[in-house]
């Protein structure tokens, strides 16, 4: 899988890939070239959800299977969710996490419910997980729980392309 991701991304051409490195100061822009590199060295998850979020190419099949890997953990977390629901609660956190960081810049704050990511608002999160909206509300710390850790994730996958791509480009 590694490999084709690789050859499918050289294939793309020169285009730049954009990583918000989180520490300010400006978005680093790198070449698919370095991207490239950079992949090389990371778990197939992390590599899955960098194709997914930072990549030119559309890739369902990285969506789908990044999906089926956090909801995975969403299920190890709350013993009381379906799988097909725990599937809908991983795409929600990979929808909610590409639009980017919340104006505390990542850090966490009240309105990002600490996950740093500009998240939807209790009623998207509830039309997206199919949900009456008083069953999210009367649950909401359970989801939001539950969304939080899969921010957390994500996050860190991006910690570890950057810092891939650091160790590349030094
Ligand atoms: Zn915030």
């Amino acid at each position: 899988m590694h490999n084709q991701v690789l050859e499918r991304i050289s294939k793309a051409g020169v285009k730049t890939v954009k990583f918000d490195t989180g520490m300010g100061g400006g978005t680093p822009l790198y070449t698919s070239c370095d991207y490239a590199a950079a992949l090389s060295g990371l778990s197939r998850d992390a590599t899955a959800w960098i194709i997914y979020a930072y990549s030119n190419t559309t890739d369902p099949k990285s969506f789908n299977y990044l999906a089926l890997q956090l909801a995975r953990v969403a299920m190890s977390v709350c013993d009381n969710v379906s799988h097909d629901f725990s599937v809908r609660i991983a795409k929600l956190a990979m929808e909610e996490h590409v639009r980017g960081f919340c104006q505390c810049k990542g850090k966490g704050c009240e309105k990002c419910l600490d996950t740093g990511v500009l998240i939807f608002s209790g009623r998207l999160r509830a039309s997206v997980l199919r949900l009456p909206k008083t069953t999210y509300f009367n649950n909401r710390h359970d989801y939001d729980f539950i969304i939080k850790i899969l921010h957390l994730i994500l996050s860190g996958y991006e910690r570890d392309a950057v810092i891939n791509i650091t160790r590349f480009l030094s």
